[in-house]
């Protein structure tokens, strides 16, 4: 079975090119499928979007679709290509990042076509028999749900981001691509307006400074900014910070904000609730810094510092910047 699996992996990419988290898809898919088909999907908004590194990174086609409002993600315009390409490839499997963009383009793809989706998964297994089962946290991630996939395919399945990283590019890999300029209903009067300032995704950054209401005011903040700027970290903030106005809610982790899995959080002034647990607890390494010893974040902290944050974060950054530029 597995040798005739196909699987779509969907692109995502903004100005800056191609998002990481689409190689972790092909590595996923590659890990789940190896003899199978994998195509990567790439919703481009000019001819000279670069296919290389998908198959570098494990796609055996790329299929470049190209029309003049991919030049940035907007639901109603991929919702439209994706249903088509699904239409003409009737791929068994479409993954997609459990980013913002592919949480909803999978759920409204999912419902126009009345298949499966499984959200924010963080294993794959397909059996000989060509079962589809999937993990992935629940009720705040204190159990996991395991779950076989069933009824028409595609199966559109999203993955939680700094999950399925791989070994890297392989530059000896060979695939095929095709080209196609695409026509499209008129969107024309659609356009994103993106947040300023955003710089790094908090789902996508593998380092993150966060900051909790120990910070004391948005003012402050300004010191987990410049400790994120050395480490090349996101900023992130815990919600009563985003309730406060200091911080927007994009930035917010936890139960009713967003979920991240980078290598290293430093929680700065945060009390370790468990909503806010539940959206950081899976990163893989944890540092703490509050004032109060018995704070509960220390209970999931790898590293502990007990201590004023506004003291520590300066001393941090002025110790990071010494070392990494030295
Ligand atoms: C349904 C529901 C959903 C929720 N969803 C979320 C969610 O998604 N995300 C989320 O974060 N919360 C969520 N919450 C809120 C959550 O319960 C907590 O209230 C919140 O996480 C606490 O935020 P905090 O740690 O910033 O503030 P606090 O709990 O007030 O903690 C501040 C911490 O800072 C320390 N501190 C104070 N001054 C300093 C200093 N100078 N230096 C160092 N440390 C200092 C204190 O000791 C304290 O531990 C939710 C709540 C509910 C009921």
């Amino acid at each position: 079975m597995e040798s005739e699996i196909t699987i779509i992996v969907v692109v995502e990419h903004d100005q800056s090119g191609i998002k990481p988290v689409t190689y972790e898809l092909l590595n996923a898919a590659r890990k789940l499928a190896d003899t199978g088909k994998i195509i990567a999907l790439y919703f481009a908004g000019a001819e000279e979007a670069d296919e290389s590194t998908l198959i570098h990174h494990g796609a055996d086609e790329v299929r470049i679709c190209i029309h003049p409002d991919y030049h940035q993600y907007i639901h109603e315009t991929y919702e439209a290509g994706l249903l088509n390409e699904i239409e003409k490839i009737k791929p068994d499997i479409v993954l997609m990042p459990a980013s913002n963009s592919g949480k909803e383009l999978s759920a409204a793809v999912a419902t126009r076509l009345g298949v499966a989706l499984a959200t924010d998964c963080i294993d794959l297994q397909l059996s000989l028999e060509g079962e589809v089962t999937i993990k992935r946290p629940v009720f705040a991630g204190k159990a996991y749900s395991q779950c076989k996939l069933g009824g028409s395919k595609p199966y559109l399945i999203t993955l939680r981001p700094n999950i399925f990283r791989g070994e890297g590019a392989d530059e000896t890999r060979n695939g095929e691509t095709v080209r196609e300029k695409i026509s499209l209903p008129d969107f024309l009067n659609l356009e994103l307006t993106r947040e300023v300032g955003a710089k790094l995704d908090i789902t996508e950054a593998r380092i993150i400074v966060s900051g909790g209401l120990g910070m004391q005011g948005p003012e402050n903040f300004k010191l987990l900014e410049d400790l994120a700027e050395v480490l090349g970290a996101a900023v992130a903030a815990s919600r009563p910070v985003v309730d406060n106005g200091w911080q927007e809610y994009s930035h917010q982790v936890g139960q009713t904000g967003r979920t991240v899995s980078p290598d290293l959080y430093i929680a700065c002034g945060m009390s370790g609730a468990v909503q806010h647990l539940a959206g950081m607890s899976s990163s893989r390494c944890i540092v703490a810094i509050n004032s109060d010893p018995n704070a509960a974040i220390f209970s999931v902290a790898d590293y502990g510092i007990v201590g004023n944050a506004l003291e520590i974060v300066p001393l941090l950054t002025q110790e990071f910047k010494r070392i990494l530029e030295g």
